[in-house]
């Protein structure tokens, strides 16, 4: 880590959530007002110099819109992210069940790609390893399912048809 990242952390921090703080009130688009942003963090980093200043003050203007973009996935239910077809909604939920006992997590969406279950998410860092098991064990049970109606399925398709059936969903469509 760059040394005066690790010395202006707490200060960093602080003007965070005093920022997101004073700026509560404002809709989504004013608060990530890239000029809103830069001016408030500037005077604080007086003594810093240059591009490490420039520096600093771009690292606190990404950490508010993350964390912006957290608290609006946050308010959205899980069930809005959700894009795969019914029969891997059991694999998802109980990913679930895991990333909601994690500090920090939130669902950024559940879906299909390449015929296996894509889950994207954001956990702090104690909870990192716990989900990522349960992501792995949700993947692997994804391409063992059907993806239409949960019986035992099979990953079907060569390319870009690549879809995980069972017999009866593939109809031989996908075969190869
Ligand atoms: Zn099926």
């Amino acid at each position: 880590m760059q040394p005066v990242l690790a010395v202006e952390r707490p200060l960093m921090k602080t003007l965070v959530a005093e920022y997101l703080a004073t700026t509560a009130d404002l809709d989504r688009k004013e608060r990530l007002n890239q000029d809103r942003r830069k001016q408030f963090f500037l005077p604080h980093f007086q003594h810093l110099t240059g591009i490490t200043r420039a520096w600093i003050v771009s690292q606190c203007v990404m950490e508010v819109s993350r964390q912006v973009y957290d608290q609006l996935e946050a308010a959205t239910p899980d069930a809005d992210k959700i894009s795969c077809d019914d029969g891997w909604l059991p694999l998802v939920d109980r990913f679930l069940i895991v990333g909601h006992k994690q500090p920090g997590f939130v669902l950024k969406s559940a879906g299909e790609k390449w015929g296996g279950l894509e889950l994207r998410y954001r956990c702090d860092p104690v909870g990192l390893e716990a989900c990522r098991a349960a992501e792995k064990e949700a993947f692997v049970a994804s391409i063992e399912t059907c993806e239409k109606c949960g019986a035992p399925g099979r990953l079907r398709g060569k390319t870009q048809w690549r879809k995980t059936l069972c017999d009866v969903h593939a109809d031989n469509r996908y075969d190869d």
